[in-house]
């Protein structure tokens, strides 16, 4: 993972809404100083991803499922893309310019790992659902994010509070990107599993004389 602002110079990766959901000192590391480590927390799990991005389209009864799908919001400015779609043939649905007849669209985002539930992850899947709805202008109440190793899928209601969460995680990406300014790190117990750790320094990162030290540790192997 590089980069993140996509498609145009102003639009921002959609997965930096999980990022920021994490924490906003790691979104502003990866969005603004290009940092990002794979740890054993995402190392597997991108190579998940990877996997699901190769699938392409596959066809099933009445369901196209539509993979490594491109997405994007001009309100919202954000762009990226939805490990799958599942476009159902549904009468009651909405036109599709890629198919005839009408569809009910269901995002799934894949994560690796087992049943959690992670508020950033609902984050990221509604405003990939918030970006069909804008382009597609149909309307999609609810998605899934599936874990792969427990190989279930778990339902998010997109409600008016978890809309509003996203526009705002948007609108704050942005006047990050902005201001080019990085949030303080605010040391917890999440920092202990954060690829970023030695890149952020976050029991130190308020204190040069303490960052040398750090750094110095480092260079020594410590
Ligand atoms: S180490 Fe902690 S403060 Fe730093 S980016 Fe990671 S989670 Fe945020």
């Amino acid at each position: 993972m590089n980069g993140l602002k996509s498609m145009d110079n102003d639009y921002i990766h959609l997965s930096l809404l999980s990022q920021f959901g994490f924490c906003t000192r790691r979104a502003a590391l990866v969005m603004l100083e290009n940092a990002w480590h794979d740890n054993e927390y995402t190392a597997e799990g991108t190579m998940s991803h990877e996997r699901v991005h190769t699938q392409g389209q596959v066809k099933r009864s009445d369901t196209i499922f539509l993979y490594d799908f491109r997405v994007y919001s001009h309100v919202m400015r954000l762009s990226g893309k939805c490990d799958c779609i599942e476009a159902t043939f549904d009468e009651s649905g909405y036109t599709f310019p890629f198919y005839e007849g009408k569809f009910k669209l269901y995002p799934i985002e894949y994560k690796h790992g087992v049943i959690r539930n992670e508020e950033e992850y609902n984050c990221q899947l509604c405003a990939q659902a918030m970006c069909l709805e804008e382009t597609y202008n149909c309307k999609i109440s609810s998605s899934a994010v599936f874990y792969t190793n427990s190989h279930r899928r778990v339902e998010i209601l997109f409600d008016d509070v978890l809309r509003s969460t996203v526009i705002s995680m948007a609108k704050a990406l942005h006047e990050m990107l902005d201001t080019g300014k990085v949030p303080k790190a605010d040391f917890s117990a999440k920092c202990k599993k954060c690829s970023l750790n030695d890149f952020c320094l976050p029991e130190i990162s308020t204190s040069a004389k303490g960052y040398n030290k750090k750094l110095r540790q480092i260079a020594l192997g410590g």
